[in-house]
């Protein structure tokens, strides 16, 4: 064994190597780096009072799919959403698109002149299988469990406070793809999120005296596609109960009145679409 001598410094045989390695290390490093110019020199230090989240909106989902290809999928292909709430008997949320950047979850959208919301949303998707064949032999949606709706509730609260996204746009993806998607469906428990001020809700005193007033006489289809237009919904105003129009208005009955979804115009959802609607 050899000692290396550094001026009068006898050094230990392990530090030439040791020097030698980093220096190794640190060429590598500058080697692979792409070499990216600085950028100019910025002062931060005043906050301009005009300003405000690109993010105006929050989209829920189910996933239609258990949780590994849930994952996969969203993970791996070309959707992708912000969060991921698992499923089981300890669900947790997945991060897996950071907020400040787009994920890809609402696909084609439009709500209230708005289009193309992802890149002014964020979106969490819950896994659920979504449409189902219940124990009766009908069709249905399958539950959300407690624990994920206790996992849920929080965490968009967090959003909505820190983005300042207001009631009315807290949102489903069966508002802003009405003709493509359902979810997160009837089973989502929309009225849990309305009692925490986090979505707007219909006042049911204000509901029932509407409907006891639609009931004697019920709008007609050109009234119903206004109100749903107005609302946000994107739907052409054909004055027929055609198939775009059963759909969106479905779609709304999932959400306000989840015990009976059948896209028929009654004096109840024009109730609930009235006083939406009021300021
Ligand atoms: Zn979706």
């Amino acid at each position: 064994m050899t000692s290396a001598k550094l001026g009068h410094w006898t050094l230990p045989p392990v530090l030439p190597t040791v020097i030698l390695a980093l220096l190794l290390t640190t060429l590598a490093g500058c080697a692979n780096r792409p070499q990216v110019p600085p950028g100019p020199a910025l002062d931060t230090s005043i906050d301009a009072v005009g300003q405000d989240s690109r993010v105006l909106f929050l989209i829920l989902h189910f996933t239609a799919e258990d949780m590994a290809s849930s994952m996969r999928i969203l993970s791996q292909g070309k959707v992708s959403a912000h969060y991921l709430v698992s499923d089981g008997s300890a669900p947790k949320i997945y991060r897996l698109v950071d907020e400040n950047r787009r994920a890809w979850h609402a696909g084609e959208s439009y709500w209230k002149g708005y289009t193309m919301l992802n890149a002014s949303s964020i979106g969490i998707e819950i896994v659920n299988p979504g449409p189902i064949i219940g124990p009766d032999g009908q069709p249905g949606y399958a539950p959300y469990s407690p624990a994920q709706i206790d996992l849920l509730l929080p965490l968009v609260q967090d959003i909505v406070k820190r983005h300042a996204i207001s009631p009315d746009r807290v949102l489903g993806h069966s508002d802003i793809a009405p003709q493509r998607r359902t979810d997160p469906g009837p089973q989502f428990p929309w009225l849990r999120l309305a009692e925490l001020g986090l979505v707007r809700w219909p006042d049911a005193q204000r509901v029932a005296s509407e409907r006891a007033r639609f009931e004697r006489a019920l709008p007609d289809l050109t009234w119903f596609q206004a109100a749903l237009a107005k609302l946000g919904f994107k739907l052409t105003a054909s004055g027929l109960l055609d198939a775009q129009t059963r759909q969106v208005l479905a779609n709304f009955q999932m959400k306000y009145r989840p015990t009976r979804y059948d896209g028929e115009p009654d004096a109840e959802t024009a109730a609930i679409l009235q006083v939406l609607n009021q300021p």
